[in-house]
């Protein structure tokens, strides 16, 4: 079957068409700046080159209109009619506590993400937009909701509670959701099937190291505990965003500086995290190109990173009393060698480390930490559109 897999920002569209047979990406591409002027459609049939083409999109449904065109396209196209699609599966950030897997969409599943907004504002209303205009353009093609809190949802209410008064959980559920639920399930189970062990006798923790950045415990296959909370902002410091702080941060900064919490929030999501930390870059690239010019605020900021990840880590090996392996995955886990290693240097205790000559590698499956060590290191790229489009053939059959 060709699995449409959507993933819908606000302004907007990533796309991937996948034959889930062989499991191959037959075209790929973004659309942006939707509804804004200047918008540009990328889009890369397997084995060619991207093509960009300049195209005002009014709104989310004109751009899954161009998504079908380039698709079907008889020079560039990878598919001859849009009854080709099988079904679509569409990322969606919050699910809250109603969803704990993927779902087949329908209007009860519409309304009940649509009660999630509050959750995820800037996600969730673009997620249901992106399923309102596929529905628009593809009305008899199944579609699923594949959640990334979904697999977060396991975790017991030990590690999903805060310690602030129990009514705002009952009343708003404020309380731990997690999130790159997606990716955390797919590397877990795929580290396992790496190591040929069974995930259901296994002690697993994913450091999800992107942009965006996360670290669960995963026992037995499911997820026991991970840092990011009731949205994205908590836990390790990542690109631009700040991690845990004090609380009282907020109060004291927006004092001094007139701000207020909305304003003060903005800096927490967008101008804080390594990029703050270094006033170099969010991007680990730059971060680490400046590091070696003699930068010190960026080596500080990378020494900060792998300290903070690895308290998470000896955190979750003593919440799970105990651990196997540790998998990086996404941009920073999977390529940069330099924090992987710094992170290594941390892990003597649990009877294991990063060596030298086996990290030394890109995006490539691989156990890198020293022969006989008591706890297998690993990097395993992460394919979320991949996992989405699994999720959608197991529901849709
Ligand atoms: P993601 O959000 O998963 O796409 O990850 C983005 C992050 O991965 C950025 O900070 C990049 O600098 C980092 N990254 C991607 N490729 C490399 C690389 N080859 N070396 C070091 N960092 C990389």
């Amino acid at each position: 079957m060709k699995v449409l897999v959507i993933n819908c920002g606000s302004s907007s569209l990533k796309f991937q068409l996948i034959d889930s047979d062989t499991e191959e990406v037959l075209a790929k591409g973004l659309c942006e700046r939707i509804g804004i002027d200047g918008g540009m459609v990328t889009y890369q049939p397997e084995g060619k080159d991207k093509i960009k083409k300049q195209a005002d999109m009014p709104d989310h449904t004109e751009a899954v209109k161009l998504v079908i065109e380039s698709l079907i396209d008889k020079e560039n196209g990878v598919i001859s009619s849009l009854d080709e699609i099988g079904a679509v599966g569409h990322r969606i950030v919050h699910g809250g506590e109603s969803f704990s897997s993927a779902t087949i969409i329908d209007e009860k599943v519409i309304k009940a993400i649509e009660e999630c907004n509050d959750l995820a504002p800037l996600h969730n209303p673009a997620n249901l937009i992106g399923i309102r205009s596929c529905q628009k353009i593809m009305p008899n093609v199944p579609m699923v909701a594949v959640f990334d809190t979904a697999f977060h949802q396991t975790m017991p209410k030990k590690a999903y509670l805060y310690g602030i008064p129990y009514e705002y959980y009952k009343k708003y559920k404020v309380r731990r959701y997690g999130f790159h639920g997606t990716s955390h399930e797919f590397v877990s189970k795929r580290a396992a099937e790496f190591l040929g062990r069974d995930i259901n006798d296994l002690k697993v923790i994913v450091c999800h190291l992107g942009n965006g950045a996360s670290i669960s415990a995963v026992k037995n296959g499911k997820c026991v505990d991970t840092s990011m909370g009731l949205t994205p902002l908590e836990g390790l410091f990542m690109g631009t965003r700040s991690g845990n702080l004090d609380p009282a941060i907020l109060q004291f900064i927006s004092n001094k500086e007139k701000l207020t919490i909305d304003e003060m929030l903005n800096i927490l999501n967008k101008k804080s995290g390594v990029l703050g930390m270094s006033g170099v870059s969010s991007d680990f690239r730059d971060l680490g190109e400046a590091a070696h010019e003699g930068n010190e605020q960026a080596k500080t900021t990378l020494e900060a990173y792998s300290y903070r990840v690895a308290k998470y880590i000896g955190s979750y090996a003593a919440a799970m009393n105990g651990v196997d392996a540790i998998v990086f995955t996404a941009g920073v886990g999977e390529n940069n060698i330099e924090v992987r290693q710094m992170i290594g240097e941390y892990l003597g205790y649990l009877g294991t480390g990063v060596d030298k000559d086996k990290n030394n590698i890109r995006g490539e499956e691989a156990v890198i930490s020293p022969d006989g060590a008591k706890v297998s290191v690993l990097v395993i790229p992460t394919n979320e559109e991949l996992a989405i489009a699994r999720e959608t053939v197991k529901l849709v059959g």
